[in-house]
């Protein structure tokens, strides 16, 4: 096939998915599904035309499913300006931002909207910190009203109580160290509870396992028999803010044990089989 990369769309059902194909060294097929919605498919060289594309057609329920999911937890692709109008998300549930001029004050959620009030309305950085504070607060809120709940259950398995740190992170959701504490990314506070419990658990359970060995697993699924289900939605989840410059210095140490959020891409071979 000649050039290495063609536009191409795929059918699947209804639906008519564009997507680029490139021609790699690589041994495997691997598809991408961007956070911009767009789809790009890594095809081995040597393969035949036919082998290729039947490959990718037997990966359309799959790509169709991430599109949806995409679609479904990041409509908004560019960063937020912090306006009014734009959304935010909090425990999986989108809200309109709501910048009103007035006295500084706390930013509130009410009903569908995520109030801010600052003296001046076009001053996006007053009304990032806002935002920024609001977050950080329902993140520690949230996260230490969970890790209390799955405490009581890791407890039962000899699991010790940590120290929780909550910062933000670019590339996981959480860490654990072998001395005992439990880092979390404030953006977690925008994925569905179960998921932000999920994060929990697993980061509980490196207490006393610090590896993914069969045994960290097996305490896991008696803790939580229900994990998969949980990191199947997590997987899917890209937020935009994760891809925001990170501020500070670098979030993460290599000894730590970590889950990632997959970001900036969901594989086909990767995404949802894993662990
Ligand atoms: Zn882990």
């Amino acid at each position: 096939m000649n050039p290495a990369t063609t536009d191409r769309v795929l059918k699947y059902g209804h639906r008519s998915i564009p997507y680029r194909l490139q021609l790699s060294q690589s041994k495997r097929l691997r598809i991408v599904v961007m956070p911009t919605m767009e789809v790009r498919a890594y095809a081995p060289a040597r393969c035949s035309e036919a082998d290729i594309l039947k490959a990718i057609q037997s990966k359309a329920p799959w790509i169709a499913r991430q599109l949806d999911t995409v679609e479904q937890f990041h409509p908004l692709p560019s960063p937020h300006q912090y306006i009014s109008g734009e959304t935010f998300v909090y425990l999986g549930r989108q809200y309109r931002l709501r910048v009103e001029a007035g006295e500084a004050a706390p930013a509130k959620l009410r009903g569908r909207f995520l109030h801010v009030h600052v003296p001046d309305k076009t001053d996006a950085c007053a009304v990032r910190r806002r935002v920024d504070t609001w977050y950080r607060e329902r993140a520690a809120e949230t996260f230490a009203r969970y890790l209390d709940k799955w405490l009581v259950v890791g407890a039962r398995h000899g699991i010790p109580e940590p120290q929780l740190v909550i910062r933000r992170m670019r590339t996981r959701w959480g860490s654990c160290t072998t001395a005992g504490r439990i880092t979390l990314n404030v953006a977690l506070v925008q994925t569905p509870a179960h998921c932000i419990e999920y994060v929990i658990m697993h980061e509980l359970g490196h207490l006393k396992h610090h590896n993914h060995s069969k045994a960290f697993y097996g305490l896991l699924a008696r803790c939580m028999p229900d994990w998969k289900r949980r990191k199947r939605v997590l997987d899917a989840i890209i937020l935009a803010d994760l891809t925001e410059p990170r501020q500070g210095r670098a979030a993460q140490s290599r000894s730590a044990q970590d889950i990632g959020p997959r970001w900036p891409r969901l594989t086909a071979g990767a995404a949802p089989s894993i662990m």
